[in-house]
């Protein structure tokens, strides 16, 4: 017998007309590439994403069709959000720091129709414009006054809106319509393309809400550092509006300095990004000898947050939720939101959970799995690959077939490439990507361990662990390591400091300073650059 209950289509734009109904007075603050701070709320979001939507249909976006942002966080790149997914159009967010080559593979491939643009960003798509669909039409979101010279033949975002009718009947479609696209960097083949629907948006908002509601109060200020052109800045332009807070727009700033600033001044509550900005942030907190004020809360995710840097936030009074997650799975899978018994602990234990990934939300599964693909107990020693599943994970990418193909197991299970362990409290650890582990005689050791244990030596600010060729043991690990100021310790020295936490045959067999460590698009080390740029390495 079936429930006697409406069936009601799961639809984005229901959530910016309940905000501008429920939370009329939530602000979107943006620092411009105008130069200024710009102010909106919720109620005034709502009559401009209307005329945004106007001006789509009227340029020819119609059902599925994809329209492309290369733009900073800010309320116009919040607004198009919006507008394109509420016509069934598909938002196609693009990561400004690609690879021409990336940028021009991944334009092509999801044939977008539309291409809008923030100013600072027209000289990237002046560079390639020849390789891009001839009938691409470019729109630079800024006004009339500010818009840049340029080659494009570009239409102005503000001018768009002019004229527009300021309501709009949001039509009503299946709710697995896509409504996003985004493409994993991949560091091997091709960017691969996540595709969003309309009800995994929609629900992946929902049990994010559900678990990090409490830590983010009604009215207070959330900042995304990590940028709407990746996985959707983890999701918070779809929650903050469901849970009524002000978004707190860094736009182009996102050096410590700039965002203390902000944070300081908005008063900031809770703000997200990936460890190497808090790096920034926290050494802008050192030299500024406070925090910025209200500020109280940091979501930590994208790569494996340092103890140490959770250490130094929770001594301030800023509670670390460690969370991980994938852009193919929109991307949260667990959070670091700790239940009360961890808030027990005398501190060093409550910060030994808090280096662990996280539970898992609500409507994402974990497995792990050995070799052979069977499942293994969650008892906090067994690891193995980590696959997940549940409405906002993807079936496959956007196009490609082959890669679709490998990416889910017989049961329906996608595989993240991670490995990890599962304690009987339900704590997430991950070791490592599997390509990124360092197998020594046979045994692994994880790269995030041993950057982790460095990272805590008050002369690294930071470092990456990879595997270097040995006849013997096959591989060794190396530690590349970028100095906080002027001391070199010696590999003795570092070697001491990790001891407590590793067996000896486990340590680094070289440590080596360098300026600065490569980053990937999404602000992670890159490993495979370091491995590329070590390749001639050979150990002592
Ligand atoms: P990209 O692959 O484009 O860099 P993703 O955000 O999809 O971007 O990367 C997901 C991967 O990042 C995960 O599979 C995992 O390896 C890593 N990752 C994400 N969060 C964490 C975390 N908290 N700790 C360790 N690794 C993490």
């Amino acid at each position: 017998m079936l429930g006697m209950m409406m069936q009601r289509p799961l639809l984005i734009s229901d959530i910016l007309t309940f905000a501008a109904e429920a939370n009329p007075r939530g602000e979107i603050v943006s620092a411009r590439t105008e130069g200024d701070i710009h102010r909106q709320t919720y109620a005034e979001t709502l009559p401009r994403v209307s005329q945004l939507a106007h001006a789509l249909q009227g340029h020819g976006v119609r059902l599925g069709d994809r329209v492309a942002t290369l733009a900073w966080n800010g309320y116009r790149h919040f607004e198009l959000y919006y507008a394109i997914s509420g016509i069934g159009g598909v938002c196609h967010t693009i990561n400004p720091r690609l690879s021409a080559e990336q940028m021009i593979y991944i334009v092509n491939h999801a044939e977008d129709k539309l291409i809008f643009v923030d100013t600072t960003f027209v000289p990237v798509l002046e560079a390639v414009k020849e390789h891009l669909p001839k009938d691409l039409v470019f729109i630079i979101m800024t006004d009339r006054a500010h818009m840049p010279e340029n080659s494009l033949n570009a239409l102005c975002y503000e001018e768009l809106l002019t004229g527009q009718p300021d309501s709009f009947d949001w039509p009503e479609f299946d709710e697995n319509t896509a409504s996003g696209l985004c493409y994993t960097s991949g560091t091997t083949g091709h960017p691969k393309g996540a595709l969003y629907s309309h009800r995994s948006t929609v629900l992946h908002a929902l049990m994010v809400t559900s678990v990090l509601g409490g830590a983010l109060p009604e009215g207070s200020s959330v900042l995304p550092v990590v940028p709407l052109f990746h996985v959707n800045a983890w999701g918070l332009p779809y929650t903050a509006p469901l849970l009524g807070l002000n978004m707190v727009m860094p736009g182009a700033g996102m050096d410590g300095a700039s965002l203390f600033k902000l944070m300081d001044d908005e008063k900031v509550h809770s703000a997200w990004g990936v460890p190497t900005v808090w790096m920034g942030l926290l050494a802008e907190i050192k030299a500024q000898g406070r925090k910025p004020e209200g500020f109280a809360d940091v979501v930590v995710g994208g790569s494996a947050a340092p103890r140490s840097m959770i250490e130094t936030f929770e001594k301030l009074g800023v509670e670390v939720g460690h969370a991980w997650g994938m852009t193919e799975m929109s991307p949260i899978g667990t959070h670091g939101v700790m239940p009360n018994w961890v808030k027990q602990l005398p501190f060093d234990q409550m910060i030994d959970k808090k280096a662990l990934q996280g539970r898992r939300v609500f409507g994402v599964e974990l497995k792990i799995v050995d070799d052979h693909g069977n499942r293994l107990p969650q008892d906090g020693k067994a690891m193995g690959e980590l696959y997940v599943r549940g409405n906002s994970v993807v079936s496959g990418y956007y196009n490609n077939a082959d890669a679709s193909e490998k990416a889910i197991d017989a049961d329906g299970w996608f595989g993240t490439g991670d490995i990890a362990l599962i304690d009987t409290d339900g704590f997430l650890s991950l070791q490592d990507r599997s390509k990124d582990l360092i197998k020594s005689g046979g045994e692994w050791i994880s790269s995030i361990d041993l950057e982790n244990a460095a990272m805590s030596h008050p002369a690294i600010a930071n470092c990456g662990a990879i595997a270097m060729p040995h006849p013997k043991w096959d591989e060794r690990p190396v530690l590349i390591a970028v100095p906080s100021g002027d001391a070199r310790p010696s590999l003795e020295e570092i070697h001491d400091h990790m001891s407590e936490h590793f067996a000896k045959w486990q340590l680094p067999d070289d440590l080596i300073w360098v300026e600065e460590l490569p980053m990937t698009a999404t602000g992670k080390t890159s490993k495979l650059t370091l491995r590329q740029q070590f390749a001639d390495y050979k150990l002592p």
